[in-house]
C-alpha cells in the first residue's frame, strides 16, 4: 500500500464517471488522499449490453487518464469487494453516488451497514434531481402515473444545485501486489462492430463536454422545431453521456438557462426522472407489463421477422434506417426508436421484451429505466403510454419528418438515387418511371415484410379482442 500523507478514502465509481459536480467525490477529496475505484459487478441483475460495455471501457480509459493512471479496476461483488479493499489499503473512509435503481439502493444500504460495522465512515449521496424525482408523491400520497402532472409538480419545487467544480484529487493506488488475482479486471475486449462505434463517439469527458458545447451553439435554440428531424442533428446526443454520468444531470440542466427552447429541452431532462421514478415505484416493470391486460396479448412467435427487424432488412425504409443507424452507431434518433419499436410489437405483433433485449445489448445509452418504460410506452402497456391502437405509419412519419429522405438515404444507401418522394415508399414507384440506375442500385434491398396497412388493421383488432374489454386496459 502506498505512503498516506493524509486520511485515505476510497471512491467507488458507479454511473458517475466524472471528476467534476460529484459530491461524494468533491467532500472526500476534501479530506485527505483518493484511492479511485471501478468494479465491474458480477451480481448485477442485467449485465452491461455489448454497445454499453464499449461505452463504459472507453470512458474508463479517460477517466484513468484524468486521474494520471490511478484508476483501480476490480471486478466481482462490490459488497464484499469494498470492504476488504478497505481493510487491505487502511481506508477510513469509502464515497460513492447512490443508486436510484431499485437493485442498486439495496446494495448501497448493505454496503454502508457493512463498512459503518467495521468503522469505516461513509460520504454517499444520490444524484440531486433524481432524490427529488423519487420522492415526489401526489396529494394522495401515491407514485405520479401521468408524465405532464408529475412534471409540472416536480417544476416547482425542483432545487437543482449549482455544479461544484473539480476538486483537487491526490489519488493513489495500492500496490499491484496486494490485490488479489481473483478481484482484477482488465479493460473488457472490445465487440467486434467497435470500430464503427469509435468512428461516431469521443467517450469521457471531454467528449462530453465537446457534445454539450455543440448542442449549445448549434441545437438549443431551435430545439422545439429541431428534435423531430431525423436527418439534423436538432437533438443533444447527449444520452450516453448522462448514461454513464460522465455530465450530471444538473450541468446539463443548468447549461441551458439562457438557450431559447431550454425549458422544452428539460422537459425531455423531466421524461427521464419519470422513468426513474416509475423504476423505483414499479420495479417489476424490467420484466412485467406494467398494464397486466397486456398479459393475454398473443404475441407472435417470428424469429425470422425478428432478425430482419434487427438487422434493418424488412424492406420499410424508415425502419430499416433506424436499425441500421442502431447497428452501426449505437443510438438512434428517439422518433424512429418509437416507429421501429411500434413496427415490432403492432406490424409484427411481437413481444416488446424481444425488442427491449435487442435496444439494452446495442444501445450505447442503454438504461434500464428509459429502455423499458419507453418500450412500454410504445408497446400501450406501461404508464401513460401511447395507445394500443396508436400504430405509427413509417411512411407518413417518414414524409413528415424526413421529407427529403436525406436520412434514409444516408442509412440505406440501395435508396440513395430514388427521388424524394419514392424514398418512403420504393413501392409505389412505377416499374415503368424506375432507371436502370435505381433498379441497379435498389436490387438487394427486400420487398416490404408485411402490408403496412393490413397489419396496423389486424393490431387494432387483436387489441380490441384481446386488451380493451379488460378492466385494466385503460
Ligand atoms: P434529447 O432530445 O437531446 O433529450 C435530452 C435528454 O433527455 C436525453 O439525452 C435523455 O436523457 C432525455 N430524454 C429525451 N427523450 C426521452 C425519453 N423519451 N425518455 C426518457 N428520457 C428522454 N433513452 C435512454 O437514455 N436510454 C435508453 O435505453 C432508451 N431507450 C429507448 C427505447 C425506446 C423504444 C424509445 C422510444 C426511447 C428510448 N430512449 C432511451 C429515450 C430517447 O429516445 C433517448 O433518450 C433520446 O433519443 C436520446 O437522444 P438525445 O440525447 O439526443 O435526446
Amino acid at each position: 500500500m502506498p505512503n498516506r500523507p493524509t486520511a485515505l478514502s476510497i471512491h467507488w465509481f458507479r454511473r458517475d464517471l466524472r471528476l467534476a459536480d460529484n459530491p461524494p467525490l468533491f467532500a472526500a477529496a476534501q479530506q485527505g488522499a483518493l484511492l479511485p475505484l471501478y468494479i465491474l459487478d458480477d451480481t448485477a441483475e442485467r449485465p452491461l449490453g455489448a454497445a454499453s460495455r464499449w461505452w463504459l471501457q472507453e470512458s474508463l480509459k479517460a477517466l484513468n487518464d484524468e486521474l494520471g493512471g490511478t484508476l483501480l479496476l476490480l471486478r466481482g461483488d462490490p459488497l464484499s469487494l469494498i470492504p476488504e479493499l478497505a481493510a487491505l489499503s487502511g481506508a477510513e473512509q469509502v464515497s460513492w453516488q447512490q443508486s436510484g435503481e431499485p437493485q442498486g439502493m439495496q446494495q448501497d444500504q448493505a454496503l454502508r451497514q457493512r463498512l459503518e460495522r467495521n468503522g469505516v465512515r461513509v460520504e454517499a449521496a444520490p444524484d440531486a434531481l433524481e432524490a427529488q424525482a423519487l420522492q415526489l408523491r401526489t396529494e394522495q400520497g401515491l407514485p405520479f402515473r401521468v408524465f405532464t402532472p408529475f412534471w409540472k409538480a416536480l417544476v416547482r419545487q425542483l432545487d437543482v444545485p449549482e455544479p461544484l467544480p473539480q476538486p483537487d484529487i491526490e489519488s493513489v493506488r495500492p500496490d499491484p501486489d496486494t490485490i488479489p488475482d481473483h478481484w482484477r479486471w482488465t479493460l473488457p475486449r472490445a465487440p467486434n462492430w467497435s470500430q464503427s462505434l469509435a468512428e461516431h463517439w469521443v467517450t469521457g469527458r471531454k467528449g462530453a463536454q465537446a457534445q454539450l458545447d455543440r448542442f449549445l451553439e448549434r441545437g438549443a435554440d431551435h430545439y422545439q422545431e429541431g428534435r423531430d428531424l431525423m436527418a439534423q442533428k436538432g437533438t443533444s446526443s447527449l444520452s450516453p453521456y448522462l448514461a454513464f454520468g460522465e455530465l450530471s444531470a444538473a450541468e446539463v440542466w443548468h447549461s441551458v438557462a439562457a438557450a431559447a427552447d431550454g425549458p422544452a429541452f428539460r422537459r425531455q431532462l423531466g421524461w427521464r426522472l419519470f422513468n426513474r421514478s416509475l423504476l423505483y415505484h414499479y420495479p417489476h416493470m424490467t420484466r412485467e407489463n406494467l398494464k397486466p391486460a397486456f398479459d393475454a396479448m398473443p404475441w407472435q412467435e417470428n424469429p425470422e421477422a425478428l432478425t430482419a427487424w434487427q438487422r434493418g432488412q424488412t424492406g420499410i425504409p424508415l425502419v430499416d434506417a433506424g436499425m441500421r443507424e442502431l447497428w452501426q452507431s449505437g443510438w438512434m434518433h428517439n422518433r424512429t426508436r418509437m416507429v421501429t419499436a411500434s413496427f415490432l410489437t403492432k406490424n409484427l405483433l411481437i413481444d416488446w421484451r424481444l425488442g427491449e433485449a435487442w435496444f439494452w445489448d446495442t444501445l450505447v445509452d442503454a438504461d434500464l429505466a428509459q429502455n423499458t418504460a419507453n418500450w412500454q410506452w410504445v408497446a400501450g402497456s406501461g404508464m401513460d403510454a401511447a395507445p394500443y391502437f396508436r400504430v405509427f405509419n413509417p411512411v407518413r412519419q417518414g414524409t413528415r419528418f424526413d421529407a427529403e429522405g436525406a436520412y434514409v438515404k444516408r442509412w440505406v444507401p440501395e435508396l440513395a438515387s430514388l427521388p424524394a418522394a419514392q424514398v418512403h415508399s420504393p413501392w409505389d414507384l412505377p416499374t415503368l418511371l424506375q432507371s436502370a440506375e435505381d433498379a441497379r442500385t435498389r436490387s438487394g434491398y427486400p420487398a416490404p415484410l408485411v402490408d403496412l396497412p393490413t397489419t396496423a388493421n389486424r393490431a387494432k383488432a387483436v387489441y380490441d379482442s384481446h386488451i380493451k374489454a379488460q378492466p385494466d386496459s385503460a
